[in-house]
Protein backbone atom coordinates (compact mmCIF):
# COMPACT_ATOMS: atom_id res chain seq x y z
CA UNK A 1 0.00 0.00 0.00
CA UNK A 2 2.88 2.50 1.10
CA UNK A 3 4.63 1.55 -1.90
CA UNK A 4 1.16 3.27 -4.33
CA UNK A 5 1.16 5.82 -2.59
CA UNK A 6 4.90 6.97 -2.02
CA UNK A 7 6.22 7.44 -5.06
CA UNK A 8 9.49 6.01 -6.26
CA UNK A 9 12.11 8.93 -5.91
CA UNK A 10 13.03 7.62 -9.42
CA UNK A 11 9.68 8.86 -10.63
CA UNK A 12 11.43 12.11 -9.41
CA UNK A 13 14.30 11.70 -11.14
CA UNK A 14 13.04 11.09 -14.19
CA UNK A 15 13.32 14.34 -15.97
CA UNK A 16 16.40 15.20 -13.67
CA UNK A 17 18.47 12.01 -14.52
CA UNK A 18 17.77 12.96 -18.49
CA UNK A 19 19.05 16.39 -17.80
CA UNK A 20 21.70 15.59 -16.49
CA UNK A 21 22.72 12.50 -19.21
CA UNK A 22 22.23 14.68 -21.72
CA UNK A 23 24.78 17.72 -19.94
CA UNK A 24 27.33 15.14 -19.88
CA UNK A 25 26.83 14.08 -23.30
CA UNK A 26 28.31 17.48 -23.90
CA UNK A 27 30.92 18.04 -20.82
CA UNK A 28 33.91 16.80 -19.39
CA UNK A 29 33.24 14.29 -16.30
CA UNK A 30 34.36 16.76 -13.96
CA UNK A 31 32.05 19.69 -15.18
CA UNK A 32 28.72 18.77 -13.63
CA UNK A 33 28.66 18.42 -10.13
CA UNK A 34 25.48 16.73 -8.65
CA UNK A 35 26.45 16.09 -5.22
CA UNK A 36 23.87 17.96 -3.00
CA UNK A 37 26.08 19.11 -0.50
CA UNK A 38 28.36 21.08 -3.10
CA UNK A 39 25.51 21.98 -5.32
CA UNK A 40 23.93 23.79 -2.03
CA UNK A 41 27.47 25.47 -1.69
CA UNK A 42 26.69 27.44 -5.32
CA UNK A 43 22.73 28.09 -4.12
CA UNK A 44 23.62 31.49 -2.50
CA UNK A 45 25.75 34.93 -3.36
CA UNK A 46 26.30 36.98 -0.42
CA UNK A 47 23.46 39.29 -0.66
CA UNK A 48 21.32 38.11 2.91
CA UNK A 49 17.82 37.02 3.19
CA UNK A 50 17.19 36.61 -0.62
CA UNK A 51 15.09 33.61 -1.55
CA UNK A 52 17.03 30.65 -3.37
CA UNK A 53 16.68 26.96 -4.65
CA UNK A 54 18.30 24.18 -4.52
CA UNK A 55 20.31 23.47 -7.94
CA UNK A 56 19.40 20.40 -10.07
CA UNK A 57 23.26 20.51 -11.49
CA UNK A 58 26.45 22.86 -11.34
CA UNK A 59 28.46 22.92 -14.19
CA UNK A 60 31.83 24.34 -14.82
CA UNK A 61 32.22 24.58 -18.68
CA UNK A 62 35.52 25.92 -20.38
CA UNK A 63 34.83 26.40 -23.70
CA UNK A 64 32.23 28.55 -25.44
CA UNK A 65 31.13 25.19 -27.49
CA UNK A 66 30.65 23.68 -23.92
CA UNK A 67 28.36 26.61 -22.83
CA UNK A 68 26.85 26.72 -25.84
CA UNK A 69 26.07 22.93 -25.22
CA UNK A 70 24.57 23.82 -21.37
CA UNK A 71 22.21 26.20 -22.87
CA UNK A 72 21.00 23.85 -25.90
CA UNK A 73 20.07 21.30 -23.69
CA UNK A 74 18.81 23.42 -20.92
CA UNK A 75 16.15 25.05 -23.62
CA UNK A 76 15.64 21.18 -24.74
CA UNK A 77 14.61 20.06 -21.20
CA UNK A 78 13.16 23.89 -20.36
CA UNK A 79 15.25 23.60 -17.00
CA UNK A 80 16.36 27.53 -15.74
CA UNK A 81 20.03 28.31 -15.95
CA UNK A 82 21.56 30.29 -13.10
CA UNK A 83 24.64 32.37 -14.94
CA UNK A 84 27.38 32.49 -11.78
CA UNK A 85 30.64 34.45 -11.48
CA UNK A 86 32.26 34.29 -7.98
CA UNK A 87 29.46 34.81 -5.97
CA UNK A 88 30.36 37.80 -4.13
CA UNK A 89 27.11 39.80 -5.73
CA UNK A 90 24.99 41.58 -2.98
CA UNK A 91 21.39 41.75 -4.60
CA UNK A 92 21.09 37.58 -5.05
CA UNK A 93 21.36 38.08 -8.23
CA UNK A 94 23.58 34.89 -8.73
CA UNK A 95 20.71 32.77 -6.16
CA UNK A 96 20.09 29.47 -7.67
CA UNK A 97 16.11 28.86 -8.68
CA UNK A 98 14.62 25.69 -7.75
CA UNK A 99 15.45 22.85 -9.98
CA UNK A 100 17.89 25.30 -12.34
CA UNK A 101 21.42 24.14 -13.62
CA UNK A 102 24.08 26.68 -12.38
CA UNK A 103 26.20 27.90 -15.02
CA UNK A 104 29.74 28.42 -12.81
CA UNK A 105 31.84 30.66 -15.62
CA UNK A 106 35.12 30.20 -12.90
CA UNK A 107 36.69 27.95 -15.24
CA UNK A 108 36.80 29.86 -18.30
CA UNK A 109 39.48 32.72 -16.61
CA UNK A 110 42.30 33.00 -19.49
CA UNK A 111 43.20 36.62 -20.40
CA UNK A 112 43.57 35.72 -24.19
CA UNK A 113 45.08 38.99 -25.21
CA UNK A 114 46.59 42.26 -24.15
CA UNK A 115 47.11 44.77 -26.67
CA UNK A 116 48.91 48.27 -25.94
CA UNK A 117 48.02 49.87 -29.41
CA UNK A 118 44.70 49.22 -29.18
CA UNK A 119 44.38 49.36 -25.53
CA UNK A 120 42.28 46.35 -25.14
CA UNK A 121 42.41 43.49 -22.88
CA UNK A 122 40.24 40.56 -24.52
CA UNK A 123 38.99 38.34 -21.54
CA UNK A 124 37.05 35.36 -20.50
CA UNK A 125 34.45 35.60 -18.19
CA UNK A 126 35.81 33.66 -14.94
CA UNK A 127 39.12 36.18 -15.26
CA UNK A 128 39.48 37.82 -11.44
CA UNK A 129 38.84 41.59 -11.51
CA UNK A 130 42.57 41.87 -9.54
CA UNK A 131 44.37 39.21 -11.87
CA UNK A 132 43.19 41.32 -14.82
CA UNK A 133 44.70 44.53 -13.07
CA UNK A 134 47.70 43.55 -12.45
CA UNK A 135 48.21 41.50 -15.53
CA UNK A 136 47.80 44.54 -17.59
CA UNK A 137 50.01 46.95 -15.08
CA UNK A 138 52.83 44.77 -16.04
CA UNK A 139 51.97 46.46 -19.83
CA UNK A 140 51.95 50.15 -18.35
CA UNK A 141 48.18 50.07 -18.79
CA UNK A 142 45.17 49.98 -16.72
CA UNK A 143 41.92 48.58 -16.30
CA UNK A 144 40.49 50.92 -13.60
CA UNK A 145 36.99 49.53 -12.24
CA UNK A 146 38.06 48.25 -9.10
CA UNK A 147 35.22 47.16 -6.50
CA UNK A 148 36.61 46.58 -2.95
CA UNK A 149 35.55 42.63 -3.83
CA UNK A 150 38.30 42.97 -6.75
CA UNK A 151 40.52 40.07 -5.23
CA UNK A 152 37.84 37.47 -5.78
CA UNK A 153 34.92 38.54 -7.80
CA UNK A 154 34.97 38.19 -11.72
CA UNK A 155 34.60 40.06 -14.52
CA UNK A 156 31.45 37.92 -15.98
CA UNK A 157 30.38 38.93 -13.07
CA UNK A 158 31.47 42.74 -12.81
CA UNK A 159 29.65 42.94 -16.57
CA UNK A 160 26.51 41.44 -14.89
CA UNK A 161 26.06 44.06 -12.55
CA UNK A 162 27.99 46.84 -13.76
CA UNK A 163 30.38 47.14 -10.87
CA UNK A 164 31.78 50.37 -9.77
CA UNK A 165 34.63 50.79 -6.93
CA UNK A 166 36.34 53.37 -5.40
CA UNK A 167 38.42 54.96 -8.36
CA UNK A 168 35.16 55.15 -10.96
CA UNK A 169 34.63 58.81 -9.16
CA UNK A 170 37.61 59.79 -12.15
CA UNK A 171 37.51 57.25 -14.38
CA UNK A 172 34.03 56.03 -14.52
CA UNK A 173 32.28 51.98 -13.93
CA UNK A 174 32.53 49.28 -15.75
CA UNK A 175 29.92 50.07 -18.67
CA UNK A 176 32.62 52.35 -19.72
CA UNK A 177 35.36 49.86 -20.19
CA UNK A 178 33.36 47.04 -22.20
CA UNK A 179 33.73 47.60 -25.88
CA UNK A 180 32.50 43.87 -27.13
CA UNK A 181 30.84 40.87 -26.14
CA UNK A 182 30.32 37.08 -27.42
CA UNK A 183 27.21 36.16 -25.54
CA UNK A 184 25.87 32.43 -25.54
CA UNK A 185 21.91 32.91 -25.81
CA UNK A 186 19.12 31.02 -24.27
CA UNK A 187 18.73 28.82 -27.79
CA UNK A 188 22.64 28.30 -28.02
CA UNK A 189 23.50 30.68 -30.35
CA UNK A 190 26.28 32.74 -29.93
CA UNK A 191 26.15 36.40 -30.54
CA UNK A 192 29.09 38.90 -30.93
CA UNK A 193 28.40 42.27 -30.12
CA UNK A 194 29.96 45.64 -30.38
CA UNK A 195 33.95 46.07 -31.34
CA UNK A 196 37.40 46.59 -30.53
CA UNK A 197 37.60 49.70 -32.06
CA UNK A 198 38.12 53.31 -30.57
CA UNK A 199 35.14 54.20 -32.21
CA UNK A 200 31.71 52.27 -33.74
CA UNK A 201 27.84 53.21 -34.07
CA UNK A 202 26.35 50.12 -36.23
CA UNK A 203 23.32 49.62 -34.92
CA UNK A 204 21.81 49.67 -31.65
CA UNK A 205 24.38 49.15 -28.52
CA UNK A 206 23.63 45.98 -27.03
CA UNK A 207 27.11 45.96 -25.65
CA UNK A 208 25.49 48.11 -23.03
CA UNK A 209 22.42 46.62 -22.68
CA UNK A 210 23.46 43.43 -21.32
CA UNK A 211 25.99 44.69 -19.17
CA UNK A 212 23.84 45.19 -15.97
CA UNK A 213 21.17 42.79 -16.68
CA UNK A 214 22.45 40.29 -14.07
CA UNK A 215 22.59 37.27 -16.51
CA UNK A 216 18.68 37.93 -17.97
CA UNK A 217 19.68 37.93 -21.45
CA UNK A 218 22.53 35.64 -21.68
CA UNK A 219 25.84 34.50 -20.97
CA UNK A 220 29.19 36.38 -21.31
CA UNK A 221 31.92 34.08 -22.72
CA UNK A 222 34.60 36.62 -23.81
CA UNK A 223 34.57 40.20 -23.18
CA UNK A 224 36.70 43.33 -25.00
CA UNK A 225 37.53 45.60 -22.53
CA UNK A 226 39.26 48.84 -23.06
CA UNK A 227 42.58 50.00 -20.95
CA UNK A 228 43.88 53.03 -19.97
CA UNK A 229 47.69 54.07 -19.34
CA UNK A 230 48.64 53.33 -16.03
CA UNK A 231 48.81 56.31 -14.22
CA UNK A 232 50.67 57.73 -11.53
CA UNK A 233 50.86 55.90 -8.13
CA UNK A 234 47.94 57.68 -5.60
CA UNK A 235 48.74 59.48 -2.77
CA UNK A 236 45.48 59.78 0.02
CA UNK A 237 44.75 62.67 2.13
CA UNK A 238 42.23 61.62 5.10
CA UNK A 239 39.91 64.47 6.62
CA UNK A 240 38.08 64.37 10.31
CA UNK A 241 34.70 66.20 10.53
CA UNK A 242 32.59 66.96 13.02
CA UNK A 243 29.70 66.17 11.05
CA UNK A 244 28.39 64.53 8.20
CA UNK A 245 26.44 67.21 6.67
CA UNK A 246 30.45 69.27 6.78
CA UNK A 247 32.19 66.49 4.91
CA UNK A 248 29.37 66.50 2.05
CA UNK A 249 29.85 70.15 1.73
CA UNK A 250 33.32 69.60 1.19
CA UNK A 251 32.81 67.28 -1.41
CA UNK A 252 30.64 69.39 -2.86
CA UNK A 253 33.11 72.13 -3.01
CA UNK A 254 35.99 69.76 -4.25
CA UNK A 255 33.67 68.97 -7.25
CA UNK A 256 32.56 72.42 -8.07
CA UNK A 257 36.33 73.78 -7.89
CA UNK A 258 36.95 71.32 -11.12
CA UNK A 259 38.89 68.74 -8.90
CA UNK A 260 39.38 65.35 -10.11
CA UNK A 261 40.00 63.36 -7.57
CA UNK A 262 40.78 59.30 -8.14
CA UNK A 263 39.27 58.61 -5.05
CA UNK A 264 36.66 60.26 -2.58
CA UNK A 265 35.73 58.07 0.07
CA UNK A 266 33.65 58.34 3.10
CA UNK A 267 33.03 56.39 5.99
CA UNK A 268 30.68 57.42 9.15
CA UNK A 269 31.44 56.89 13.11
CA UNK A 270 29.88 53.54 13.12
CA UNK A 271 32.47 52.18 10.19
CA UNK A 272 35.30 53.87 11.30
CA UNK A 273 35.17 52.04 15.03
CA UNK A 274 34.54 48.43 12.58
CA UNK A 275 37.09 48.86 10.56
CA UNK A 276 39.16 49.33 14.01
CA UNK A 277 37.59 46.42 15.79
CA UNK A 278 38.26 43.84 12.53
CA UNK A 279 41.72 45.30 11.52
CA UNK A 280 43.36 47.92 14.25
CA UNK A 281 43.83 50.24 12.00
CA UNK A 282 44.53 53.11 14.46
CA UNK A 283 41.05 55.32 12.79
CA UNK A 284 40.11 58.35 14.60
CA UNK A 285 37.07 57.40 16.44
CA UNK A 286 35.62 60.46 17.67
CA UNK A 287 35.03 61.85 14.27
CA UNK A 288 31.75 61.69 12.83
CA UNK A 289 32.83 61.48 9.23
CA UNK A 290 36.16 60.46 7.65
CA UNK A 291 36.48 61.44 4.02
CA UNK A 292 39.49 59.81 2.21
CA UNK A 293 40.66 61.69 -1.12
CA UNK A 294 43.08 60.67 -3.60
CA UNK A 295 44.95 62.09 -6.26
CA UNK A 296 46.78 60.17 -9.13
CA UNK A 297 47.98 63.41 -11.00
CA UNK A 298 51.05 64.30 -11.38
CA UNK A 299 51.38 66.75 -8.50
CA UNK A 300 49.17 64.59 -5.84
CA UNK A 301 51.04 66.33 -3.17
CA UNK A 302 50.04 69.87 -4.59
CA UNK A 303 46.20 68.80 -5.50
CA UNK A 304 46.08 67.02 -2.17
CA UNK A 305 47.06 71.01 -0.51
CA UNK A 306 44.27 72.60 -2.35
CA UNK A 307 41.59 69.97 -1.51
CA UNK A 308 42.47 69.93 2.25
CA UNK A 309 42.29 73.62 2.52
CA UNK A 310 38.49 73.41 1.00
CA UNK A 311 38.21 70.60 3.67
CA UNK A 312 39.52 72.72 6.57
CA UNK A 313 37.19 75.70 5.05
CA UNK A 314 33.80 73.15 5.25
CA UNK A 315 35.01 72.23 9.08
CA UNK A 316 37.46 69.38 9.06
CA UNK A 317 38.88 69.18 12.42
CA UNK A 318 41.94 67.34 11.15
CA UNK A 319 43.72 66.89 7.83
CA UNK A 320 46.44 64.80 7.21
CA UNK A 321 48.06 63.93 3.68
CA UNK A 322 49.40 60.22 3.69
CA UNK A 323 53.27 60.58 3.88
CA UNK A 324 53.65 58.08 1.17
CA UNK A 325 52.06 55.30 -1.40
CA UNK A 326 52.32 52.79 1.67
CA UNK A 327 50.49 54.86 3.60
CA UNK A 328 48.23 55.59 1.43
CA UNK A 329 47.77 51.86 0.87
CA UNK A 330 46.70 51.53 4.47
CA UNK A 331 44.04 53.83 4.27
CA UNK A 332 42.68 52.06 1.32
CA UNK A 333 42.44 48.92 2.83
CA UNK A 334 40.70 50.09 5.70
CA UNK A 335 37.97 51.80 3.27
CA UNK A 336 38.01 48.53 1.16
CA UNK A 337 37.29 46.54 4.44
CA UNK A 338 34.42 48.63 5.34
CA UNK A 339 31.65 46.35 4.24
CA UNK A 340 33.00 43.21 5.67
CA UNK A 341 33.84 45.35 9.39
CA UNK A 342 30.40 47.02 9.37
CA UNK A 343 28.76 42.66 8.67
CA UNK A 344 30.66 41.69 11.29
CA UNK A 345 29.00 44.05 13.42
CA UNK A 346 25.78 42.09 14.01
CA UNK A 347 25.07 38.23 12.86
CA UNK A 348 22.81 39.56 9.47
CA UNK A 349 22.97 42.65 7.29
CA UNK A 350 21.50 44.53 4.71
CA UNK A 351 22.89 46.64 2.77
CA UNK A 352 21.61 49.22 0.26
CA UNK A 353 23.72 50.77 -3.01
CA UNK A 354 21.57 54.12 -3.14
CA UNK A 355 23.69 56.76 -5.56
CA UNK A 356 21.80 59.67 -5.44
CA UNK A 357 23.07 63.41 -6.85
CA UNK A 358 25.83 64.77 -4.85
CA UNK A 359 24.27 67.90 -4.26
CA UNK A 360 21.98 65.72 -1.87
CA UNK A 361 24.55 63.62 -0.17
CA UNK A 362 24.36 65.71 3.10
CA UNK A 363 20.38 64.81 3.22
CA UNK A 364 20.93 61.36 2.23
CA UNK A 365 23.18 60.95 5.12
CA UNK A 366 20.81 62.89 7.66
CA UNK A 367 18.31 61.24 6.41
CA UNK A 368 19.42 57.20 6.66
CA UNK A 369 20.32 58.08 10.74
CA UNK A 370 17.05 59.28 10.98
CA UNK A 371 16.02 56.16 9.87
CA UNK A 372 18.29 53.87 11.82
CA UNK A 373 17.28 56.13 15.05
CA UNK A 374 13.38 55.57 14.42
CA UNK A 375 13.83 51.59 13.77
CA UNK A 376 16.34 51.87 16.80
CA UNK A 377 18.77 49.67 14.59
CA UNK A 378 22.32 50.28 14.36
CA UNK A 379 23.13 51.05 10.55
CA UNK A 380 26.57 52.11 9.44
CA UNK A 381 27.22 53.97 6.43
CA UNK A 382 30.30 54.10 3.59
CA UNK A 383 30.18 56.10 0.61
CA UNK A 384 31.63 56.64 -2.54
CA UNK A 385 31.03 60.01 -1.88
CA UNK A 386 32.65 61.25 -5.11
CA UNK A 387 29.78 59.35 -6.69
CA UNK A 388 26.88 60.03 -4.38
CA UNK A 389 26.78 56.35 -3.85
CA UNK A 390 25.84 55.43 -0.56
CA UNK A 391 26.19 51.58 1.31
CA UNK A 392 24.17 52.15 4.85
CA UNK A 393 24.55 48.74 5.96
CA UNK A 394 21.31 47.35 8.20
CA UNK A 395 22.57 45.84 11.11
CA UNK A 396 20.24 43.22 13.10
CA UNK A 397 20.08 39.63 14.35
CA UNK A 398 17.74 37.71 12.46
CA UNK A 399 16.89 35.53 14.99
CA UNK A 400 15.01 38.14 16.89
CA UNK A 401 11.56 38.51 14.41
CA UNK A 402 10.83 42.29 15.44
CA UNK A 403 14.65 43.41 15.14
CA UNK A 404 14.40 41.62 11.64
CA UNK A 405 10.80 43.52 10.53
CA UNK A 406 12.28 46.90 11.44
CA UNK A 407 15.35 46.05 9.50
CA UNK A 408 13.54 44.98 5.95
CA UNK A 409 11.60 48.39 7.05
CA UNK A 410 14.66 50.44 6.82
CA UNK A 411 16.04 48.74 4.64
CA UNK A 412 13.14 50.11 2.61
CA UNK A 413 13.09 53.37 3.67
CA UNK A 414 16.46 54.23 2.49
CA UNK A 415 15.56 53.21 -0.91
CA UNK A 416 12.50 55.72 -0.86
CA UNK A 417 14.45 58.43 0.72
CA UNK A 418 16.93 58.55 -2.19
CA UNK A 419 14.10 58.35 -4.82
CA UNK A 420 12.55 61.30 -3.28
CA UNK A 421 16.27 62.64 -3.50
CA UNK A 422 16.36 62.05 -7.43
CA UNK A 423 18.33 58.84 -6.90
CA UNK A 424 18.46 55.59 -7.94
CA UNK A 425 17.86 52.26 -5.93
CA UNK A 426 20.75 51.00 -6.83
CA UNK A 427 24.43 52.36 -7.99
CA UNK A 428 26.42 49.24 -8.51
CA UNK A 429 25.08 45.85 -6.53
CA UNK A 430 22.52 45.61 -9.21
CA UNK A 431 18.68 44.53 -8.55
CA UNK A 432 18.42 40.47 -8.17
CA UNK A 433 15.86 39.73 -5.71
CA UNK A 434 16.37 41.83 -3.30
CA UNK A 435 15.21 45.38 -4.64
CA UNK A 436 13.06 43.70 -7.49
CA UNK A 437 9.77 45.70 -5.64
CA UNK A 438 12.04 48.74 -6.15
CA UNK A 439 13.12 48.39 -9.48
CA UNK A 440 9.00 48.75 -10.49
CA UNK A 441 8.73 51.79 -8.23
CA UNK A 442 11.77 53.49 -10.07
CA UNK A 443 11.14 52.46 -13.83
CA UNK A 444 7.68 53.15 -13.54
CA UNK A 445 5.06 51.24 -15.84
CA UNK A 446 6.02 51.64 -19.11
CA UNK A 447 10.10 51.57 -18.54
CA UNK A 448 9.31 48.12 -16.80
CA UNK A 449 7.01 47.23 -19.62
CA UNK A 450 9.68 47.83 -22.37
CA UNK A 451 12.30 45.97 -20.28
CA UNK A 452 9.98 42.71 -19.86
CA UNK A 453 9.58 42.96 -23.47
CA UNK A 454 13.40 43.24 -23.79
CA UNK A 455 13.84 39.97 -21.95
CA UNK A 456 11.10 38.27 -23.90
CA UNK A 457 13.24 39.11 -27.32
CA UNK A 458 16.62 37.45 -25.88
CA UNK A 459 14.84 34.65 -23.55
CA UNK A 460 11.57 33.84 -24.98
CA UNK A 461 10.85 30.94 -22.19
CA UNK A 462 12.31 33.16 -19.23
CA UNK A 463 15.06 30.38 -18.84
CA UNK A 464 17.63 32.98 -18.23
CA UNK A 465 18.15 33.65 -14.66
CA UNK A 466 14.38 33.50 -13.82
CA UNK A 467 13.16 35.39 -11.20
CA UNK A 468 15.52 38.25 -10.35
CA UNK A 469 15.10 42.13 -11.94
CA UNK A 470 11.37 41.83 -12.45
C1 LIG B 1 33.14 42.75 0.51
C2 LIG B 1 32.45 43.13 -0.75
C3 LIG B 1 32.71 44.36 -1.34
C4 LIG B 1 32.07 44.74 -2.53
N1 LIG B 1 32.37 45.94 -3.07
C5 LIG B 1 31.80 46.31 -4.24
C6 LIG B 1 32.12 47.56 -4.86
O1 LIG B 1 32.94 48.33 -4.37
N2 LIG B 1 31.50 47.87 -6.02
C7 LIG B 1 30.60 47.02 -6.60
O2 LIG B 1 30.07 47.35 -7.66
N3 LIG B 1 30.28 45.83 -6.04
C8 LIG B 1 30.85 45.45 -4.89
N4 LIG B 1 30.53 44.25 -4.32
C9 LIG B 1 29.52 43.38 -4.96
C10 LIG B 1 30.09 42.31 -5.93
O3 LIG B 1 31.43 41.99 -5.61
C11 LIG B 1 29.98 42.77 -7.38
O4 LIG B 1 28.62 42.87 -7.73
C12 LIG B 1 30.69 41.86 -8.40
O5 LIG B 1 30.62 42.46 -9.67
C13 LIG B 1 30.09 40.47 -8.49
O6 LIG B 1 30.99 39.65 -9.23
P1 LIG B 1 30.93 38.06 -9.09
O7 LIG B 1 31.97 37.47 -9.98
O8 LIG B 1 31.00 37.66 -7.68
O9 LIG B 1 29.49 37.77 -9.72
P2 LIG B 1 28.25 36.95 -9.15
O10 LIG B 1 27.88 37.46 -7.79
O11 LIG B 1 28.52 35.50 -9.25
O12 LIG B 1 27.13 37.35 -10.21
C14 LIG B 1 26.64 38.67 -10.27
C15 LIG B 1 25.58 38.77 -11.37
O13 LIG B 1 26.19 38.65 -12.64
C16 LIG B 1 25.64 37.55 -13.37
N5 LIG B 1 26.75 36.91 -14.08
C17 LIG B 1 27.90 36.43 -13.56
N6 LIG B 1 28.70 35.97 -14.54
C18 LIG B 1 28.03 36.15 -15.71
C19 LIG B 1 28.30 35.87 -17.08
N7 LIG B 1 29.46 35.33 -17.47
N8 LIG B 1 27.37 36.17 -18.00
C20 LIG B 1 26.20 36.75 -17.66
N9 LIG B 1 25.88 37.04 -16.38
C21 LIG B 1 26.79 36.75 -15.42
C22 LIG B 1 24.98 36.66 -12.33
O14 LIG B 1 23.88 35.94 -12.87
C23 LIG B 1 24.52 37.69 -11.31
O15 LIG B 1 23.28 38.24 -11.70
C24 LIG B 1 31.14 43.85 -3.13
C25 LIG B 1 30.88 42.61 -2.55
C26 LIG B 1 31.52 42.25 -1.38
C27 LIG B 1 31.23 40.90 -0.79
Amino acid sequence: MDDLQTPHPDAHQGPRAALLADLRAGLPADAVLTDPDVTASYAHDMASFCAAGTPAAVVLPRTVEQVRHVMRTATAHRVPVVPQGARTGLSGGANASEGCVVLSLVKMDRILEIDPVDRVAVVEPGVVNAVLSRAVNEHGLYYPPDPSSWESCTIGGNIGTASGGLCCVKYGVTAEYVLGLDVVLADGRLLTTGRRTAKGVAGYDLTRLFVGSEGSLGVVVKAVLALKPQPPAQLVLAAEFPSTDAACAAVCAIMERGHTPSLLELMDRTTVRAVNRMARMGLPESTEALLLCAFDTPDPAADLAAVGALCTAAGATEVVPAADAAESELLLQARRLSLTALEALKPATMIDDVCVPRTRLAEMLAGTTAIAEKHALTIGVCVHAGDGNTHPVVCFDHTDEDESRRARESFDAIMALGLSLGGTITGEHGVGVLKKEWLARELGPVGLGLQREIKRVFDPLGLLNPGKLF
